[in-house]
């Protein structure tokens, strides 16, 4: 197992009070591993899960050659040094009947989309192209022009071929390898168990919702964005509650949390103050750093892991959690959430790398940014009359303000070393619209 201390000792420019946010992606992503333990789902449970190994095709897809259209099939070399081809009708097959006596030369038969093609035929026309001769429809002419040999015909295997990865392991189940996994008869597939994420917020002045509200405090918010954002990961999710300012209260939350969790998620009680409160406590846990990420918003910022060795030399201590202090204030809870708990929460899930991505939009108006520390700009994007991606930012900023969060419906991404923004640039956007 790695710990923090052996990632940070390599970085020589690691500075724990403005730590940009590249390294500190770095530094998460190195110290999350996968969920080892496996499990067998009924094909629909497995949408959205992890696939813990390559599934293979186990035939060819198509099983057969097959029509793409609805026509006519006849063997190719009817088709040379003539203009007008002429063909006598000889049978028909259908998607599921085949016609199985052989095609002469002169003839071609009446097939439908999905028919296997008899074996002395290896092309089709669309019945568009064709006029029917007969009142019985037993003959048919066309333009040699307006076919190929071996036009409109589906090979066997050439949407997958027999024994071909058809979906890699560390596959996040869409609706279409749903399909894909249905059309190879997987009834079942081994799925990554979920991953366990436990979370919980911090501070004297939060009260649930529905409590009464005395002056000073402010209703418990981060917990359902982050129930949100976690339900959308598809983890499975263990709610602690608010935790008061109390160092046992928080040590026996924490301790807990780290013992069902493969992973620990609070908010508040890491900006410089609390930091000073927490860091002795987080010390006996186990291996966390406070950091300064050179970001706005979202500044202070804890990492670590809790409970564990941290070393495979006590396989008793058992792996422990990975903890993710978060800062209170509920934007800045969302915006470190995407940044940097979503990609390893999904690296510890077992899925492979799937960066959010992102767009390029020209700004409406002029935005200020400082270089030196990178910048999320909560903002308003949409496409115009030419399909160009315009954004605009949602107003006032306070990293408090959730109701500009929710207004946004992507975020400005603004890197480290990149200076103003003039009106008419182009910048990158995070559309929130797609992450899941
Ligand atoms: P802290 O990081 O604990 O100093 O909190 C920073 C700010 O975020 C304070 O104004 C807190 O009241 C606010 N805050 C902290 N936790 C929450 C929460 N769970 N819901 C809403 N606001 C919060
Ligand atoms: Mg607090």
């Amino acid at each position: 197992m790695k710990t923090l201390q052996s990632v940070t000792s390599c970085l020589s420019d690691y500075d724990p009070h403005a730590l940009p946010v590249a390294l500190a992606r770095t530094i998460i992503n190195d110290m999350a591993t996968p969920v080892a333990a496996v499990e067998k789902v009924a094909l629909r449970a497995a949408l959205g899960r992890v696939l813990a190994h390559d599934v293979l095709a186990p035939f060819n897809v198509p099983g057969h050659e097959n029509s793409a259209m609805d026509g006519y099939a006849f063997a190719g070399a009817e088709l040379a040094g003539k203009e007008t081809v002429a063909l006598k009708v000889a049978g028909q097959a259908y998607a599921g009947i085949s016609h199985d006596a052989p095609v002469a030369p002169g003839t071609c038969i009446r097939i439908m989309t999905g028919a296997l093609l008899p074996a002395q035929c290896d092309t089709v026309i669309a019945q568009e192209y064709v006029e029917v001769d007969d009142e019985d429809a037993a003959l048919i002419r066309f333009g040699a022009a307006v076919v190929k040999p071996g036009s409109n015909v589906r090979h066997a295997g050439e949407d997958l071929a027999l024994g071909c990865v058809a979906l890699p392991a560390g596959r996040l189940v869409t609706p279409a390898d749903l399909g894909l996994l249905a059309s190879l008869s997987y009834a079942e597939v081994a799925v990554r168990r979920r991953l366990r994420v436990a979370f919980f917020s911090t501070g004297d002045e939060l009260r649930s919702v529905g409590e009464p509200l005395p002056p000073g405090c402010v209703y418990d918010s981060n917990r359902y964005t982050m129930y949100g954002m976690l339900q959308r990961l598809g983890v499975d999710i263990i709610d602690l509650g608010v935790v008061r300012d109390d160092r046992a209260a928080l040590e026996a939350t924490l301790r807990s949390a780290a013992e069902c969790a493969d992973a620990v998620i609070t908010s508040g009680g890491v900006s410089v103050g609390d930091a000073d409160y927490t860091r002795e406590l987080m010390a006996r846990l186990g291996e966390v750093v406070f950091w300064k990420v050179a970001m706005r918003p979202g500044r202070p910022f804890a990492f670590g892991r809790i409970g564990g060795s941290g070393s495979d030399a006590d396989p008793q201590a058992g792996p422990g959690a990975l903890f993710f202090g978060l800062p209170g204030n509920p934007v800045a809870v969302m915006v470190s959430f995407y940044v940097f708990v979503r990609d390893a929460l999904l690296a510890m899930s077992g899925a492979a790398p799937s960066p959010a991505p992102l767009l390029r939009a020209n700004m409406v108006t002029a935005l200020r940014k400082r270089a030196g520390r990178s910048e999320f700009v909560r903002a308003h994007a949409q496409c115009d009359a030419l399909g160009h991606w315009q954004v605009n930012a949602t107003g006032a900023q306070g990293s408090g303000m959730l109701s500009s969060m929710s207004r946004a419906n992507c975020l400005i991404v603004m890197d480290h070393d990149q200076g103003d923004v003039a009106a008419g640039e182009a910048v990158s956007i995070m559309l929130f619209s797609g992450l899941i």
